[in-house]
Order: structure tokens, then C-alpha cells, then sequence
């Protein structure tokens, strides 16, 4: 398990090597440009990477990303499908109907259950990552919230951040 995890990720490792010796130079820089971002569900059984840098994050408040992540909103980043790859286990599927009316497909570990991404059915090329499997934080900032009407009141939410009560405009 821990070798196969520190195969996969380069990334993953280097913060395990920092978190206990804090005093070792970290190449985090070099390491951010070159080497792949992976991430993956609590229990390991699924690991993934993604072979583009990711930044922006939009937090989903819609009643059910609340309800399939357990939290008040979802936190998530666009991904091409082409960019990712699972390099272990594969993510069952619970075939979720939106507020459109259309199948929104929400992957998860069928193991530990944790959530991983979510794919429209209509457009299977991109994918829409749950940042909170990645390893790494990364230099990543939160830019939009959608479905904020809503949006739990007790969930802080940044007034400098743009905010749609419903989905995102297109
Ligand atoms: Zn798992
Ligand atoms: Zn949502």
C-alpha cells in the first residue's frame, strides 16, 4: 500500500517527507512544474493524476452536493477527461439527476465513499474534480460560488468572490 502510494505520487511523498522533518530543503517549485498532480479517496484504494496544472476552484452550495459530500458545499476544479488518469481503482457510480433535468454522474470510492468527481453525461469531456482528493493543496484559489440560494448560512463565504444563486452563466 505505502509503496505502491509512493510510486504514484511524487508529489504525495514529498509531503510525508515534510511533515515530520520540517528542517529538509523542500525543491517545492521544481517539484510543482514537473512532476504530475495526483490525489485520491481516503482509503487509497483509488489514486489518480492529472497531467495539467489545476487553479481555480468553484464551490458548488447545491442541496446535492451537500448532501453526496456530507458538508455544506462541494469544492470543486474543471478538468479535461483526457488530463487524468486512474492509476488505481475505479470509482463507482451513483447516475444523480440535476436541477436541469439532466444526468449528472457523481463518482465515488465504493469503499470508503469518498467523492471524486462528477461528469454531465452530455459532455463526458471534462470532469469536475473534488479538489478536496488532491494530495497537495497547490496553488490553487477559490474564484466563484454557485447555487448559493442555497448555501448553508452558518458557511462563510468571501464577499470578494463572485457569488450565483444558481447554476454558473455559461
Ligand atoms: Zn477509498
Ligand atoms: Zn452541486
Amino acid at each position: 500500500m505505502l509503496a505502491r502510494f509512493a510510486q504514484d505520487a511524487g508529489r504525495a511523498d514529498q509531503g510525508i517527507i515534510g511533515a515530520g522533518q520540517m528542517s529538509l530543503p523542500q525543491p517545492k517549485k521544481e517539484n510543482s512544474v514537473s512532476n504530475a498532480i495526483t490525489g485520491g479517496c481516503l482509503c487509497g484504494n483509488i489514486r489518480y493524476s492529472i497531467s495539467q496544472p489545476l487553479d481555480k476552484i468553484i464551490a458548488c452550495h447545491c442541496t446535492h452536493c451537500q448532501k453526496s459530500t456530507g458538508t455544506g458545499a462541494s469544492h470543486n476544479a474543471a478538468v479535461p477527461t483526457a488530463a487524468v488518469t486512474f492509476t488505481s481503482g475505479k470509482p463507482k457510480r451513483y447516475a444523480d439527476t440535476a436541477a436541469s433535468g439532466n444526468i449528472l454522474n457523481r463518482y465515488f470510492c465504493g469503499d470508503c465513499g469518498s467523492p471524486i468527481y462528477s461528469q454531465r453525461e452530455k459532455m463526458p469531456e471534462m470532469m469536475v474534480l473534488k479538489v478536496g482528493t488532491l494530495d497537495a493543496p497547490n496553488d490553487m484559489k477559490l474564484v466563484m460560488n454557485i447555487w448559493t440560494d442555497s448555501a448553508r448560512p452558518w458557511l462563510y463565504r468571501d464577499p470578494g468572490v463572485q457569488h450565483y444563486p444558481g447554476n454558473r452563466p455559461v
